[in-house]
């Protein structure tokens, strides 16, 4: 049993979205058993549990649903710095991402996952999904091991592709091989084959979906039915990227004669049970579309202004929003986008509209909070189980200790943890009734262990395949004296081409 005592505020998200002060929460099985002012449950619970359990002391902290983050790339973590800031979405992935992500071994797929992981918890986070592990279904067991180890909760699934575009196919073939299939059936078999074992691990805390790259680069018409198919077959739900980019529109236009998620609710695949990540380049009716089929957005806000999608110039979130469809909020990759932190893609939802449209109503800090939380398990379709606090959810929650500067006075609780707050004052994440990180540290890891095997694996990867950081400022080592290390003229990785 665990008991999170005398709390001075409980964001429940739940339907009437009550905000608790001075309650408890008593957490048994990993699941939440009940929410009761702090003097009650004393009564009822306190000796109980300071006998045979747990006692988490509440007063000076905020508790919350630990954040669900709906669009994760894990083995991008390693990257972290080395793609410069000029590239729009295509040429980043052709030249650098994606070579970088296929090169890993099934050992620095795992050392990635584990700094993910690390930082996402750090940052109070719960759940996360990754359905984009490039390269084999060895990577994604690395993958799940990492999450196992770590406590949090996970959709995991491959990110298969059976187009290879130009730009990519001056890659080494075994780069190539790692990221794409040389047939639609080919590419189906894989995500059969991870299916067949199973759709759950970790007793439930890791759920295995139906999941393909996406994105009309790279993907068929008939990989687009077929995961589908398979996605029905196996009882489970289907993610991928979507309407991501500019590029990616005109490429629709001149296949299909309209623009992505038109194109995908011709081809009958729009359902429930599907998360898009991206859909930035959308119409009106397409929004009207996604609202019809129930299809669920892991909208990514961090990658959409590094890579310069158009989210502000062309998004549709707050008509998203309007028309009923799920919001969800992704941080993407950590080279596409660079915070791991689901405060601060909830500020830049809550921000981007109201300037772009200059409209201060638009996405208003409580939407903001909820696409991170409530709609964040509606897009995982666990809102039974996740995403509020209340009696009979697992038992995910996070607590901010309230004592930093951000945190005061504090008058209004949601709008200083949107536009205030950050994962620096994150104190304890507890996920299925487990403490997986308390007192600002991890339970679970050797944390100098993951980050010093992160640094070394990252120089070794980046120097296997050649890479140029493409520093724009001068770097001296000790004792040198000329410039000699600036690369003002490289070109991404050597011998991929540009
Ligand atoms: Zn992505």
């Amino acid at each position: 049993m665990l008991l999170i005592r005398d709390v001075d505020s409980i964001l429940t998200l739940d339907a009437g979205r009550r905000i608790l002060e001075r309650h408890s929460v008593l957490i048994d099985e990993g699941k939440i058993l009940r929410v009761g002012d702090a003097a009650t449950l004393d009564r009822d619970h306190l000796d109980t549990v300071r006998n045979a359990g747990n006692v988490i002391e509440g007063a000076g902290c905020v508790v919350l649903p630990a954040w669900v983050n709906t669009h994760v790339h894990t083995v991008e973590h390693l990257s972290r710095g080395l793609i410069p800031d000029d590239l729009a979405t295509f040429d980043w992935a052709s030249r650098y991402a994606t070579p970088f992500c296929a090169s890993l071994t099934e050992d620095e797929a795992y050392i990635s996952a584990r700094l993910a992981c690390l930082e996402m918890i750090a940052n109070g986070t719960g759940t996360f999904v990754d359905c984009n592990v490039l390269a084999s279904l060895g990577h994604l067991d690395a993958v799940a091991q990492a999450v196992e180890e770590s406590g949090m909760r996970a959709v995991l699934g491959r990110g298969v592709t059976d187009i290879l575009p130009p730009a990519k196919q001056t890659m080494p073939d075994a780069l190539k091989a790692a990221v794409w299939h040389p047939s639609t059936e080919a590419a189906l078999a894989e995500v059969d084959a991870l299916l067949s074992r199973g759709t759950e691990r970790a007793k439930g805390r890791i759920r295995l979906w139906a999941s393909i790259y996406g994105l009309m680069f790279f993907t068929s018409d008939a990989l687009f039915r077929g995961i589908r198919e398979l996605a029905d077959r196996h009882g489970a739900p289907v993610a991928f990227h979507i309407a991501s980019s500019r590029e990616e529109a005109a490429l629709s236009e001149s296949r299909t004669g309209g623009w992505p998620i038109g194109h995908l609710d011709r081809l009958d695949v729009l359902r429930e049970d599907m998360l898009l990540t991206h859909c930035t380049l959308v119409t009106d009716e397409e929004v009207s579309r996604l609202a019809d089929r129930g299809t669920k957005v892991a909208y990514c806000p961090g990658a959409a202004l590094r890579l310069a999608k158009g989210t502000t110039r062309v998004g549709k979130i707050p008509e998203m929003l309007d028309a009923g469809v799920t919001v969800s909020l992704g941080a993407d990759g950590v080279s596409s986008s660079g915070t791991f932190d689901p405060l601060r893609l909830a500020y830049l939802a809550a921000g981007l509209f109201k300037d772009s449209r200059m409209d201060p109503t638009m996405v208003p800090a409580e939407t903001a909070l909820e696409m991170i939380t409530i709609e964040g398990a509606k897009a995982v379709l666990a809102e039974d189980s996740l995403g509020s606090i209340e009696e009979g959810k697992r038992a995910d929650l996070t607590l901010y200790d309230t004592g930093g500067p951000e945190w005061a006075p504090g008058h209004d609780v949601v709008r200083t943890l949107v536009y205030s707050v950050d994962g620096r004052s994150v104190r304890t994440v507890v996920v299925d009734g487990v403490v997986i990180h308390d007192n600002g540290h991890s339970t679970r890891f050797d944390e100098r262990d993951v980050i010093d095997a992160a640094r070394e694996a990252g120089a070794r990867i980046a120097s296997r395949l050649g890479l140029d950081l493409r520093a724009r400022w001068p770097l001296r080592a000790k004792g040198e004296t000329s410039n000699s290390r600036w690369l003002e003229d490289s070109r991404g990785i050597r011998g991929l081409g540009g």
